[in-house]
């Protein structure tokens, strides 16, 4: 049996409890991990100053792999994302996210079979922003209005979205090679080239002049406008694919498709490099919930699914997803958000640990 070292980030909020049922239903399929360790977060701020030490990053470089639970991020001010950062500084530069239905969780719909691929290293999630009110943002105003690039209001703040050839032709790239190894049809560039000329113009082009390279594939390609997008797919989610977005669309339409199957308790994710990679589930921290054995761990068990892949260890990936969908197709011990869903009240359900449990019972 082959023994993988994995950097385990328990992260903020609900982060450490959905991380440990996470870890035990990996640990009961036998698979052998040894789990690193390291923490980030808003937590670790006092200890560390900042809330993502270096360690973290260089057990992920050691590791290569990286599983962990989802980091909070002042609205507004305080630090940047800690998410965004760690995306940056190791590539990782193709956000995967599929929303598949999963009986029993009762979603509107009960036919989606879709992968979000989500670019995640640049576009308005670059980081490039002038705060209100300062020299940089009265320069920057009449740099463009100088070059007549029209007006912008004096009292405006400003994100620069940045979108490259680079950027675009490599995730294009993993939408065409993903859909190939995971036996899909079609891959789609969702953008907004009608309006962002110079930015979504270029993320089209470039990922028609990319779809030419894989004409032979048989793999087809078309594209969208992200608005359109988001109507038919709450229209009718069953012939969507592969989706290749830029970085913002590709956030706000993982959320809308973790609502087609289920909510963001269910929805796992991935975020995919040359060399890295680092699995974790969609939705965020949820505060609130902090402490409560209350959420659903299903997003993060679902995500050390897709690590497992990664890791090729299909037998215990497939053994995983067979049991969360066997838990969540008896109705019964479900978190309650699932039993919110089935029945209009959260009486019945049960907590975090005790979901893990039934996950484990269903591994056989
Ligand atoms: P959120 O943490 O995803 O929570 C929003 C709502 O989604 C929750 O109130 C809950 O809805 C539902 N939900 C989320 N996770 C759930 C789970 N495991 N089980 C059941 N329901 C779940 O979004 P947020 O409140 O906007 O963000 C909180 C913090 O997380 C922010 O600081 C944000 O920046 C950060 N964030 C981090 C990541 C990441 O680490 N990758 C991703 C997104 C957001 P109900 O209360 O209606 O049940």
């Amino acid at each position: 049996m082959v023994k993988h070292t994995v950097t385990l980030i328990p992260g903020d909020g609900i982060g450490p409890e959905i991380t440990t049922a996470m870890r035990r239903v990996v640990e009961a399929t036998g698979v052998d991990i040894e789990w690193e360790l390291a923490d980030a977060g808003e937590h670790v701020m006092d200890e560390c100053g900042t809330p993502l030490p270096e360690h973290v990053l260089d057990s992920i470089r050691k590791n290569k792999v990286a599983i962990k639970g989802p980091i909070t991020t002042p609205i507004g001010t305080g630090f940047r994302s800690v998410n965004v950062a760690i995306r940056k500084a190791l590539e990782l530069y193709a956000c995967v996210r599929p929303s598949v239905s999963i009986p029993g969780t009762g979603a509107r719909y009960d036919d989606v079979d879709l992968v979000i691929v989500r670019e995640n290293t640049e576009d308005l999630y670059a980081g490039v922003e002038f705060e209100q009110g300062t020299a940089d943002v009265a320069e920057l105003i009449a740099f463009a209005e100088e070059r007549g690039a029209g007006t912008i209001r004096p009292d405006s703040g400003i994100s620069l979205k940045p979108i490259s050839v680079t950027g675009t032709e490599r995730l294009v790239r993993f939408a065409f090679e993903y859909a190939i190894a995971n036996g899909r049809e079609r891959v789609t560039a969702v953008h907004k080239a009608n309006i962002l000329k110079y930015s979504d113009g270029l993320f089209l082009h470039t990922a028609r002049r990319v779809a030419e390279e894989y004409a032979d594939s048989g793999i087809e390609f078309d594209d969208y406008i992200v608005d359109a997008t988001c109507m038919q797919l709450v229209l009718n989610p069953a012939p969507w694919d592969v989706l290749a977005l830029p970085n913002l669309y590709g956030d706000i339409v993982s959320d809308l498709a973790a609502g087609l199957v289920g909510g963001l308790g269910i929805a796992p994710g991935a975020n995919i490099g040359d060399e890295f990679a680092v699995f974790e589930p969609v939705h965020g921290s949820a505060p609130k919930y902090t402490g409560k054995d209350v959420v659903n761990p299903t997003a993060e068990i679902l995500s050390s699914v897709l690590m497992l892949r990664h890791l090729d260890e299909p037998e215990a990936a497939d053994r995983v997803f067979d049991a969360v969908r066997a838990t969540l197709g008896s109705g019964e011990r479900v978190t309650y958000d699932i039993k919110r869903t089935l029945t209009g009240s959260t009486e019945g359900s049960v907590g975090t640990a005790a979901y893990a449990d039934a996950v484990i019972d269903n591994l056989g």
